[in-house]
């Protein structure tokens, strides 16, 4: 029976493992947290990401490795393929785990971004200088470790920023323009060890405070040259980073142009409604891509909701009295602002879905 590897045991893990028993496989996780998502429905190994006897011993129980989130080290994947595959590839990590090198590496490629420009820790003046050339608002984030709004502020004036300067993290930061987008989709593509691809139809996205709040899958209104540039694009990334797995690109869409806000190596929180709304998941889509398999469908059936529970569960009585409604409950402690299950709920048209829309946000969200 094949094994598969996860570093990370977290809920894209965990969902991984349970997208994968069906087709026969079997997983192992490694993760420093007692407890974790993931270690509720797999074996767990104990271990820190740089920890090289845990890290030796996940890829001597495993055939095949994959990681879920992509700020572990690049060193960590550099080790296990010293004993197995490990996919996707190191070059992936390097580009997505620094939002410098990741708007560059775009740039590049020839893939619209916002205007940006890279501040160097402790360069207030390269900071006043940016601002200068790229005018306000802007947002300034920190090159690494960002996540779900975290480590970014938006900059409405020259005084704010000097005001703010003393108060920032002595990091390597990267000034991005404002972008007053029309709306936030994501594509999530698949690339096989075969050399296959696939595309999922374009996912809406919307967030509160920087975090993912709920997306709606397909995007309504998408052409199929918005959809076929979205492609495009992701190609290119899969060809430049020779890639194997699922990998999602967020973008802004403003004035009808996709621009990139940022990619993610690995299965994504927008991509959940995958398992309720396409013919196959995110997730088991990654799975056939790392082991070679033939890639599963992409395609949507109905319109799917996609609503994240954070940080306090809602009323699970009344949720699960949605027709429709699936529950993702991921076993975690409650804490704010932390990402603890969601809903999937498949609609027949996309009247139904909106019609809905609001009832189901406000049960959630209160
Ligand atoms: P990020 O952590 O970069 O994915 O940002 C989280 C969210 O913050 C995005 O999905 C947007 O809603 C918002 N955001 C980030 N960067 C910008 C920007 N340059 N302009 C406008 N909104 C942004």
């Amino acid at each position: 029976m094949t094994k598969i590897g996860i570093i990370g045991g977290g809920q894209l893990g965990r969902m991984l493992a349970l997208a994968g028993y069906p087709m026969g496989l079997k997983f192992c996780c490694l993760d420093p947290q007692t407890g974790c998502s993931g270690g509720q429905v797999m074996p767990w190994i104990p271990g820190n990401y740089d920890d090289e006897a845990a890290l030796k011993k996940i890829a001597q129980q495993c055939d095949v490795l994959t990681y879920e989130f992509e700020n572990i080290p690049v060193k960590t994947v550099k080790f296990l393929q010293k004993h197995r595959s490990v996919f996707p590839g190191e070059s992936v990590l390097e580009v997505a785990q620094d939002r410098g090198q990741e708007k560059s590496a775009l740039r590049k490629l020839e893939i619209p971004t916002v205007d940006f420009h890279l501040v160097n820790d402790n360069d207030l003046e390269a900071l006043k200088s940016a601002i200068k050339k790229m005018g306000l608002p802007a947002v300034l984030k920190t090159c690494r470790m960002g996540y779900d709004g975290k480590g970014q502020w938006k900059i409405q004036s020259l005084k704010e920023a000097e005001k703010l300067w003393p108060k920032l993290p002595r990091v390597d930061l990267i000034l991005e323009a404002f972008c007053h987008f029309d709306r936030e989709v994501s594509l999530v593509a698949v690339a096989g060890r075969n050399g296959q691809r696939n595309f999922y139809p374009l996912i809406e996205n919307h967030h509160e405070q920087g975090i993912l709040s709920w997306s709606r899958f397909p995007a309504p209104q998408v052409s199929s040259a918005l959809q076929a540039q979205a492609e495009d694009y992701a190609m290119r990334l899969i060809d430049e980073l020779d890639y194997v797995g699922v990998l999602t690109i967020e973008f802004f869409v403003k004035e009808g142009q996709l621009l990139v806000n940022e990619i993610a190596p690995r299965v994504h929180n927008s991509g959940h409604l995958t398992i309720e709304g396409a013919h196959c998941s995110q997730f088991e889509n990654h799975l056939r891509a790392i082991l070679g398999w033939p890639l599963g469908e992409t395609t949507a059936h109905g319109h799917t909701l996609m609503v994240n529970l954070i940080g306090e569960f809602a009323d699970q009585e009344n949720l699960l009295k949605i027709s429709g409604l699936h529950l993702h409950n991921y076993g975690k402690q409650a804490r704010p602002k932390r990402k603890l299950g969601h809903i999937g709920v498949g609609f027949t048209d996309e009247k139904n879905l909106e019609a809905n829309l609001e009832a189901i946000l406000k049960l959630i969200k209160g």
